[in-house]
């Protein structure tokens, strides 16, 4: 009997699932060997146990956010007849900034795709002109959709250099084409960069955010706000790291790289129905995701035990560790970018010598070196578990548990 596999007709072109070929299985196995790789001499001197990648049942139709860049299309003489839009949507072509039409993408959420073309249909209809990159000039950059998982709420945030034209009529064609669309939000980017958001948004329609649930906690999610693109993944990315840091009652946790909020509030609530009280402080060094997270914090019932800093990670991590610095956490949780945490921050770290680390990765080769800082510290490695939050490419989530070595 054969594996069961996925195709898509741009596959090749797009790049995005790069493995999709690969038997998923497969690509289960690929990551678990990659990880026994990476981390094989941590896990024999420590003697920590590597569990098996969880994955996902049917890798399809996972990922809630999707987005298209906009670009001039074909010149009209080379455009036959009617129908074809003056505009081209969809995917970079792996590598380059070439535009691979899509009508459907197997990996996102059934729907959200149709949202990106229509924004290129409307747009054309009403004379909205898209962005040339090279010039710098036109109107449409990006747009990014995002669906809640667990709630009926979708936000479209349209991604424009400077003022959107006629953004009335475009607003109400979206909505009569997408009943869906909860609110509709301009970003307006300016820059000449390759980020696709600038940092000021503007309302066009509803309340300007969308909310989504994990593990039983309401989520607030903003327009350039980070929050986790595969949602049933991710609840088990958190379960994994709430089960590692051992919430006792009356424990402090400090959720370092908190985005809005999400690993400390749902490890707080989780504690909370097992009649446990932890404290939890987050630090997070984008200002509206730190003003969300209390917000979300407020709409889960648990502002007296969740507070957030606006604050680099390290600076904070500083300030806890000066003379009279804040009380020190018992457990700190991590979740850095993909470059990793700093070595002062780690060195923080085992000056304040929490009981138990939680490192999140994205990115478990800075993981694995900032796991030696942890270790050189005298903490030892306990448990690693990666999670598949990207199938059908090489990527693999992981959550690094970390006890002091005097196992207290
Ligand atoms: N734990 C959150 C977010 C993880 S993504 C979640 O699961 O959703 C990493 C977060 O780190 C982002 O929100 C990013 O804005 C933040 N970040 C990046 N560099 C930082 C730094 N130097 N100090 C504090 N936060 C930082």
């Amino acid at each position: 009997m054969g594996y069961k596999t996925y195709t898509c007709p741009i596959a090749r072109q797009c790049g995005g699932c790069e493995w999709l070929a690969v038997p998923y299985p497969i690509q289960l196995r690929r990551k678990q060997e990659a990880m026994e790789r990476l981390f094989a001499d941590v896990l024999g001197e420590d003697g920590a146990e590597l569990s098996p990648v969880c994955g996902m049942e049917e890798p399809v139709g996972f990922r809630h956010k999707a987005a298209s860049p906009y670009a001039p299309g074909p010149s009209r003489a080379q455009r036959h007849g009617h129908g074809r839009a003056h505009m081209r949507a969809g995917f970079y072509a792996a590598g380059t900034h070439r535009i691979v039409r899509c009508d459907g993408c197997l990996v996102e959420d059934a729907g959200l795709r149709q949202v990106l073309n229509d924004v290129a249909r409307v747009a054309d209809g009403l004379g909205i002109r898209p962005y040339a990159e090279d010039r710098g000039q036109g109107t449409l950059r990006h747009a990014v959709v995002r669906s809640g998982w667990a709630t009926d709420e979708t936000m479209l945030v349209v991604v424009t250099n400077g003022e959107l034209p006629r953004s009335r009529e475009f607003v109400s064609l979206m909505r009569e084409r997408h009943p869906e669309l909860t609110t509709i939000v301009q970003n307006v980017n300016t820059r000449r960069t390759n980020a696709i958001l600038g940092r000021q948004c503007r309302t066009l329609f509803g309340p300007g955010v969308m909310h989504d649930k994990l593990l039983g906690c309401t989520f607030e999610i903003g327009p350039t706000s980070f929050y986790q693109t595969n949602p049933a993944q991710t609840e088990r990315l958190y379960s994994l790291a709430i089960a590692g840091a051992r919430l006792e009652d009356g424990i402090r946790v400090l959720d370092a790289y908190c985005g809005t909020g999400t690993i400390g509030i749902c490890a707080a609530a989780a504690a909370a129905r097992e009649g446990r009280r932890i404290e939890v402080t987050g630090v997070e060094s984008v200002p509206g995701a730190v003003a969300c997270a209390q917000r979300n914090a407020r709409a889960n019932g648990l502002e007296d035990r969740c507070g957030f800093v606006a604050d680099d990670a390290t600076h904070h991590m500083r300030s806890l560790v000066a003379p009279n610095g804040a009380g020190a956490p018992d457990v700190v949780i991590l979740d850095p970018p993909r470059a990793g945490s700093t070595p002062e921050f780690l060195r923080g770290v085992v000056d304040l010598a929490p009981r138990r680390v939680v490192y999140v990765s994205c990115n478990p080769e800075t993981q694995r070196r900032d796991l030696d800082e942890l270790r050189q510290g005298g903490y030892r490695l306990e448990s690693l578990a990666p999670v598949d939050l990207f199938p059908h490419t090489k990527h693999v989530e992981t959550v690094a548990t970390l006890v002091r070595g005097d196992g207290r």
